[in-house]
Parts: structure tokens; C-alpha cells; sequence
């Protein structure tokens, strides 16, 4: 056989296995901008369906604003469209830097630097300011962004339980003997919707003298009483020593991160990560609509307060209709269902409801905790969510899961 032909084998085997399995990820072609209410083409050559997106990142609803659209606009024609350089080349505008300002004083830190991604700032955070005499300790259910940069890092690599503050504080004490220390965690995690500990964390890295990195990525733009995050929610602005964050979810939903914190890292950041020194930063027109993002947050908290109302009202509907959820009070509410074929069956269901919302499982949640995971927008007015309730009512009767426990779920439909 050929080399090639056994190559395509080998791989056509590896793809079966993954179909088989259940878990083969299949791309559904949105026609429309990303809103509350869009166009889909599903699956691949079908007409398109007007469907509520249940399931975007577009937190605020800024995503297809029309101020944000003006000033991207605007900036493209001021700045071009592509700089064809990395940052320390020629590939710095005047606006990358207005930009670092802006999200610094958002955030309440003493400086930012851009990376093309968040995936790429938490690529390369870690390497640019840890050797291997220091440790890093991760909560562990950190994003899969962080895990590839703690892999990237020579630093030595320990884990507590999810949010468990006592077995965090045993791992501080274990490593009490190492250089420099980092707690590193989630600031909302984006599977299950909870909230980091910040205050108790920063307790324990002061006792301790560790650093303590945030990633804000499903925070960053809502939560806290003016959407600077989950350290204003919990009092501790100004005393997280890196943050890290994204532009591609609430902040306007394109692309690019950054990472934001004490100047002194920020500049090892600088020096020394890899994405930003080898990679192009974030285009100048996506530039130019986040800097749009921040004003219009500066100026009210209206977006982030409705979007607060539409999550309780959400989850007060669905609690009453009797699904199982996963506790809490972000804008991530995931409708528990434990079984991956339920998950993904409820699923289609709801799309031919003319609701889109994505059937996780494993692996990406733990064997047996399979679940539709909503996220709610400032975009959905009421009726969004009336109609999106009605639908999940009218599916959660068909399947019989309305009033049931976990364990009665469990019992009909297997783990
Ligand atoms: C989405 C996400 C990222 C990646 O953000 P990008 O800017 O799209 O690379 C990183 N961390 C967390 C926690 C995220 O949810």
C-alpha cells in the first residue's frame, strides 16, 4: 500500500472512531449576523431556518451593534485593513496602545499588552514570567487555553479541587519551598456558569505570597455591578496580578485578548511571550470596535443590567417549568441532562423548535454530566425568551424529563 493511501487510512480509522463515539463536531453555517435572532444553514445544503441563538458569547449584545459597526468603519478607513507585521516590527498603530490604556483603566490594573487571541495570551503568559524553581497551582476545571500554556511552561504543575479553598491552601503550603508561586483559575467557568472565589483567593495568595492570574474571559464586560468582572463582584479590584481576558466574546465578539495586571509582568509579557512577539496583533478595525465597546460601557451599565434581568428571568422560567440546572446567577445557565445522547437528541429537538442551543458532553464536561448549556444575552428581549421557554417546555414534555430528579433522568435514559 501506498504511503499516502496508509496515511488516509489510518486517519479515516481515527475519524470513524470519532463518529462512532457520538462526539464528531459538525459546523452549522450561520447566514446572517451574529444576534439573538439568526439565519442557519443545518445540516450542510438545507434551506436556512430563523432560529433564537441561545448559545453565542455575545453576552451584551454588542456584537452586531450598530455603533460598534460605525466605528470599525471608521477605523478601517483611518488605519487600513491589515498591518502585515508583528507588534515589535512594524505592526504597533497609535490605537494598539489606546487600547492597552482603555482596557487598563477598565479593568483596573497598571497595564495591558494585546495578543491575537486569549488562547494566545494564556499560551504565553506563563512561559514569559515562570522557571522551573517556581510552581503553578490550577484549579481544575481551568480553561483548556490555560492548560496548553501551563504545558508550555517549565515551571513545576499542581491542581486543586474546583474551587475547593481548603485543598488550595494545602497545595500553598506544600509549595511553600518553591521560588515563586501562581494560583491560576477561571474567573466565571464557562461550563457550569459558577464563580471564583476571588476574595478568599486573594486571602489565601497574600498569606501564602502567591501570584493569582484570573482569566475574565466569560466575565469581562458583565459581571460586577459595572461589568469590570468578577473582582469588582467580589471586592477585590486592584489586587489580582494578572488578569486575562478576550474581545471575542461580550467585548464586541471578534477576536483578539490581552494580558493585564502588575506593569512589571505585563513588560516581561512584552519581552518575552511567544504569540505576541511571532504572531500579528488584532487588525486595526477590530481595534477600533473595542475601543468603541469601552466607551459605550464607560457611558451606562443599562446593557449588563438588562442582561442580568434576562438571566433571572431565564432561569426562573426554566427552574419553574422543573429542569434540572446547575445552580448560580451568571448569564451561562446549563439545563442538566447527564445522558450525551439526551443532550444532543433534546438538541435537534429544540432546533426544529426553532431554537438553537448546543448539547455538551463528554469530553468536554465529565462522563455523565452531559447538558444544554443556554447562554443569555442583552440582544433576547422578553419575547426571545418566552418563545425559547415555550420550546424547551414543549421538548422537556415529549422526552418526560419536566419534574424529574437526577436520578430519575438517570434512571430513564442511562449515564
Ligand atoms: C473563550 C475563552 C478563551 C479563548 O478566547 P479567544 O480570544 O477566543 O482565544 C480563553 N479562556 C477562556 C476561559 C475562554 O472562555
Amino acid at each position: 500500500m501506498a504511503y499516502s493511501e496508509r496515511v488516509s487510512n489510518l486517519y479515516k480509522e481515527q475519524l470513524k472512531g470519532i463518529q462512532e463515539a457520538g462526539i464528531f463536531k459538525q459546523e452549522r453555517f450561520i447566514h446572517s449576523p451574529q444576534a439573538a435572532d439568526i439565519e442557519v444553514e443545518y445540516p450542510a445544503g438545507a434551506s436556512l431556518k430563523k432560529v433564537i441563538n441561545m448559545c453565542s458569547n455575545n453576552y451584551l449584545g454588542l456584537s452586531s451593534h450598530p455603533d460598534v459597526l460605525k466605528a470599525a468603519h471608521e477605523g478601517l478607513d483611518a488605519r487600513g485593513y491589515g498591518m502585515s507585521s508583528v507588534r515589535f516590527i512594524c505592526g504597533t498603530q497609535d490605537i494598539h496602545r489606546e487600547l492597552e490604556r482603555n482596557v487598563t483603566a477598565f479593568l483596573g490594573t497598571e497595564d495591558t499588552l494585546l495578543f491575537p487571541s486569549c488562547m494566545d495570551a494564556n499560551a504565553g503568559v506563563f512561559e514569559a514570567i515562570l522557571t522551573k524553581e517556581d510552581v503553578m497551582i490550577s484549579d481544575r476545571l481551568v480553561h483548556a487555553s490555560l492548560i496548553d500554556g501551563i504545558r508550555l511552561c517549565s515551571a513545576i504543575h499542581d491542581t486543586y479541587k474546583h474551587s475547593d479553598m481548603g485543598h488550595l491552601e494545602e497545595k500553598l503550603q506544600l509549595h511553600s519551598d518553591k521560588r515563586l508561586k501562581i494560583v491560576i483559575t477561571d474567573g466565571v467557568f464557562s461550563m457550569d456558569g459558577d464563580t471564583a472565589k476571588l476574595d478568599l483567593m486573594v486571602s489565601l495568595c497574600e498569606k501564602y505570597d502567591a501570584m493569582l492570574l484570573v482569566d475574565e474571559s466569560h466575565a469581562s464586560g458583565f459581571i460586577g455591578k459595572t461589568g469590570r468582572g468578577t473582582h469588582e463582584r467580589c471586592g477585590v479590584v486592584g489586587k489580582i496580578d494578572i488578569i486575562t481576558t478576550t474581545f471575542g466574546k461580550a467585548l464586541g465578539g471578534a477576536s483578539g485578548g490581552c494580558v493585564s495586571g502588575r506593569k512589571e509582568l505585563v513588560e516581561m509579557c512584552r519581552q518575552k511571550a511567544r504569540p505576541y512577539l511571532f504572531s500579528n496583533t488584532i487588525a486595526p478595525v477590530v481595534v477600533a470596535g473595542v475601543l468603541k465597546v469601552l466607551e459605550i460601557l464607560a457611558a451606562s451599565t443599562e446593557r449588563r443590567d438588562k442582561l442580568e434581568k434576562n438571566a433571572a428571568y431565564w432561569r426562573k422560567g426554566l427552574t419553574e417549568a422543573g429542569f434540572v440546572l446547575k445552580e448560580g446567577d451568571t448569564p451561562i445557565v446549563p439545563v442538566m441532562l447527564f445522558n450525551a445522547k439526551l443532550a444532543q437528541d433534546l438538541s435537534k429537538a429544540l432546533y426544529d423548535e426553532g431554537i438553537y442551543a448546543i448539547g455538551f458532553f463528554f469530553p468536554v464536561v465529565p462522563q455523565g454530566q452531559a447538558r444544554i448549556r443556554t447562554q443569555i444575552s442583552a440582544g433576547h428581549e422578553i419575547h426571545h425568551l418566552d418563545k425559547a421557554l415555550s420550546a424547551f417546555i414543549k421538548v422537556g414534555k415529549k422526552f418526560n424529563i419536566l419534574g424529574k430528579t437526577k436520578q430519575e433522568i438517570v434512571e430513564m435514559y442511562g449515564l
